[in-house]
This record gives structure tokens, sequence and C-alpha cells, in this order.
């Protein structure tokens, strides 16, 4: 097992190398030669821990790290940092179940892998004889960044720079990055959106000139954005934990097939899914769920991948991307893993803003799904499901949880449909709390937090408590092109 470039084949890493290096130096991205097969019966899943489990799905992907060093960094990430010991529960709503992916300490599912990310690349480092200090370089739509924040904070060796864009994120989520304490972080705020981050970022990865001078300080770039591999392997664990849960539960028979449908941005969290059904795991679609910037939605339907339309920014923020980088992963493997013909598609994506995929390639495609939800369906399907069942679900979930329901009865699908529940409610507070009563409207976000306590009938998590006193330490913005400048400045280059 080695890792190539979905932009040039003659590359051959190590899990480990990969991890360290995360983007391709061609800008391609990393993939596995191939996908390993799940070494433990379907109906002995549902006994086992969710750490056992990642051991288990993560080890095949990982084969350069030993046994010893990969179950300390499942150990190390998946402790107490979450508030409750099944890490991902599975909860029952309306017959459909809620993999509950928010339960880390920055309280959305960037967790589930980024808890893990730091000890992925120490160990990588470690392996690689790197005595490079590792700096990590991310753009974030709002929760990898508070998620990588929390996971590097004062990790030795390590320095992180998060990138958001300043008016594209929740009070919550922005409040939460820019109280980051710790010496070896460092917060910016774009005055842009987030492709406009994300492209750059790329872009300094890149840059031969700045990687020469990181190179001369002692310095080395990693990415914990979504195109690391070592953020894709950790979250398909959660989706063969789900599986066995089921099983254990009586809820399917071991061999049944089920649903997922995901909430899609960066088309990381799907396509660890997609890997997990390629493992071996039995499931039938993957709904692939979009808001208002449903790209995927008619790149599913058409063929065709357009990012030339408006920007919309909706109440699920996390999911406002225009360009989703992990199709890139998707693409290479639905052309048979032909680098020259993906680098071209990708080449059009860059200076046309769009590409077409072949009729062969689509019909690779077939295991996927794309559906999407307005924001009013959102907001509907939010209120709804309180009113009916009590639950209360955040504004990314009710786009897949709104889609799915429209979904199945379109295609007459009944089959156990789990949906990834990818951010607790208290995270985007004032869009929740007014779908379910439009008079919260008026009220400021704090005012919310003990609303939504007793109306959901949950305790405050401590991540939204940790903000409620805590002070701003990070206020620098900056222009998009002013990026490369501060990375310097930060870097002291
Ligand atoms: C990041 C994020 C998503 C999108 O996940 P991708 O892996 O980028 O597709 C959905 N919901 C929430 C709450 C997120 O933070």
């Amino acid at each position: 097992m080695f890792y190539t470039s979905t932009r040039d084949n003659s590359i051959k890493l190590t899990a480990s190398e990969a991890v360290l290096k995360g983007l391709s130096d061609d800008g391609g991205l990393f993939v596995p030669s191939e996908i390993p097969s799940l070494d433990i019966s379907l109906d002995k899943l549902g006994d086992m821990t969710y750490q056992e489990t990642a051991y288990e799905v993560m080890k095949g992907f990982l084969s350069d790290y030993t046994e010893e060093e990969l179950k300390n960094c499942i150990n190390n990430a998946y402790d107490s940092k979450f508030d409750t010991e099944e890490i991902a529960p599975l909860v029952e709503a309306e017959g459909e179940y809620y993999l509950e992916l928010f339960h880390g300490k920055t309280i959305a599912f960037k967790d589930m892998a980024l808890s893990i990310l730091p000890h992925l690349l120490i160990t990588a480092a470690k392996k690689n004889n790197s005595d490079k200090e590792i700096v990590i370089l991310t753009a974030t739509s709002g929760d990898t960044g508070k998620a990588a924040l929390a996971g590097f904070a004062g990790v030795e060796g390590t320095r992180i720079i998060v990138f958001y864009p300043k008016h594209g994120v929740s009070k919550v989520q922005e409040l939460q990055m820019v109280t980051q304490k710790e010496s070896n972080t460092k917060v910016i705020g774009v005055l842009g959106n987030f492709d406009d981050c994300q492209s750059k970022v790329k872009e300094l990865f890149a840059d031969e000139e700045l990687k020469a001078l990181m190179n001369e300080k002692g310095f080395q770039f990693s990415s914990a954005n979504s195109i690391n591999i070592g953020r894709l392997v950790p979250q398909v664990a959660y989706y063969v934990y789900a599986y066995g849960k089921l099983v254990k539960e009586g809820r399917i028979k071991a061999g049944d097939k089920v649903n997922f449908c995901v909430p899609t941005g960066n088309f990381g969290n799907i396509l660890a899914a997609y890997f997990a059904k390629n493992m071996g795991l039995p499931v039938n679609k993957l709904i692939c769920a979009s808001n208002d910037n449903k790209v995927l939605f008619d790149f599913f339907k058409t063929g065709e991948y357009d990012k030339n339309r408006d920007f919309i920014l909706t109440k699920s923020p996390s999911m406002d991307i225009l360009i989703s980088s992990n199709l890139e992963r998707l693409i290479y493997l639905s052309t048979g893993r032909d680098d020259e013909k993906n680098k071209s598609l990708m080449a059009d994506l860059k200076e046309k803003g769009k590409y077409c995929i072949s009729d062969d390639m689509k019909a690779f495609m077939t295991d996927f799904v794309g559906a999407y939800a307005s924001e009013e369906e959102c907001a509907a399907k939010i209120k709804s499901l309180y009113e009916d069942t009590g639950y209360v679900i955040d504004t990314h979930t009710a786009v897949a949880a709104a889609a799915y329901d429209k979904y199945s009865k379109e295609c007459n699908d009944d089959t156990v449909a789990v949906i990834a529940s990818t951010a607790s409610p208290f995270k985007f507070l004032k869009s929740v709390m007014t779908a379910i009563d439009s008079k919260n409207e008026k009220c400021d976000d704090f005012e919310l937090i003990d609303v939504l306590s007793k109306t959901a009938n949950v305790d405050v998590p401590q991540a939204i408590e940790d903000i409620r006193s805590a002070s701003i330490v990070h206020d620098t913005v900056c222009e998009i092109s002013e990026m490369k400048k501060l990375v310097m400045a930060t870097m002291g280059l």
C-alpha cells in the first residue's frame, strides 16, 4: 500500500509521508493505491468500542504506522475530550438515525479527525526523522479552524495559522477561534469567502519561494484541511461504527444495506463514507446533501461541475463552498486513475470554472445521489422535528435531514438511513432557535444559550461555556492579497 497523487501517478509515498506533506507538490491530492478491506466480520462490529473500530479501519490505510503507534494516536485522540464514552452516539428520530459527530471539544464533526491528526502528524515526523517544526496552514469555513486550533494548541514542534472568511462564519464560530490563547496559534480574518481562502492557501502550499525560505529556517508546511489524508482516514471509522451499532441494536441484520446521508461542503465526510463502502461495508446509496450552494447536486445530475454562480451565504456556513476539494479524489478514481485526464479537468476548473465528465465516469459514480434543501426547507425541518420528537438538530444536519426527506419520497427508497449530524445546535444558536420560534430572531446569540438548553433538554456544552467569558486574542483582518505577507510575518521570515 502506498499513496500517489491525483495529478501524477509516478508519486509513491508511505502513509506517514503523505500525512506529513498534506498536499502533493503538483497540487494533487494523495490517494491510497488501493482501498483496504475490513478484515473483521460484520456481526462482530457491534461489540467493538469506538477506539477498537477506529483501529480496525485505520490500520489498513496507515500501513506504515506500527500497531503501537496507531493505537497510541487513537487512545490519545478519543478520550475524555469527548463528552460521551460512545464518542459518536446514534440517535433515532422519526425512523431515521442521526449519527452525532459533535461530542468533541469544539462541538462539530471536524473534531472526529482533528483530535487525532496532530498525533498522526507528530508520529509521522518522528518516523521520517524530520527535525523541522511543522507549520499547519489552514483555511476554514468555520469549524475546521477551531477544531484544528484545539488539536494543535500547545503541541510541541507545531505552529498553526488559520484563515477564515471574516464575514462568513457564525458568531459562536468566530468567538471560538479568536479566543484561542496558546502562543503557537494565529487566527486571521480574511475579507473574502471560503473559496478565496482555500484557493490562496493551496497556492501558498505550492509557492516554491516560500517553501525554500521556510526550509531554510527549519519549518515545514502541512495541512489540517480535509485534503490531508490524515483527516479523511479517521472519518471512515464512524461509518463502520454506526453500522455495528445498528446491528447490535437489532435495527438491521449483518449484511443489510444502509443509506448514508451527509451534509456536504468540501466532500471530505461523504468521501469517507464512500471509502467505508469500498472497504466492504454494506451501503446502498450515499446521499450528498447540499444547501443553496448546490454545485454538487447539479454535478451529480448533469455530469457538469460549474462553479460559475453566485456564492450564497446560508444558515449552514460550513457548507458554503463552491469548490469541493475532495471531489478531485473521486474524479481521479472515476477516470480509472488517469492522472493526465484528472489534471486537465482540474485545469479546466481553474481556468474556466467548470468541467464536464464522461458517461463512463458518471456511471462510476452511481453510488452517489445529489440532493439539496433550501433555507426554508431546512428551517421547516428543524421546527417539525422538534415539535414531533423534541429532538433539536443544527442547520447543517437539517440540510441533510430535509434533503433526505425529499430524496426518499422521490425515489421511493425505504432503506434504513443514517444521517451524519455534523454540529451541535449550540454552535448555530440564532438560526436554530429562530427556526423553532421566529420571535427568537430579536435575541442575541448569548441570550439564546439557556433557551436552547431548556428547549432541547440538553446541558450547555463546555465549548459554549468557554467562550461566554473568554477575551479576544486575535484581531488581525486582511485582504486576500495580503495572506502570504501575513504568513511570512507570523513565521518571522
Ligand atoms: C465541515 C462541515 C460540513 C461539511 O463537511 P465536508 O467534509 O467539508 O463535506 C458539514 N457540516 C459541518 C457542521 C461542518 O463543520
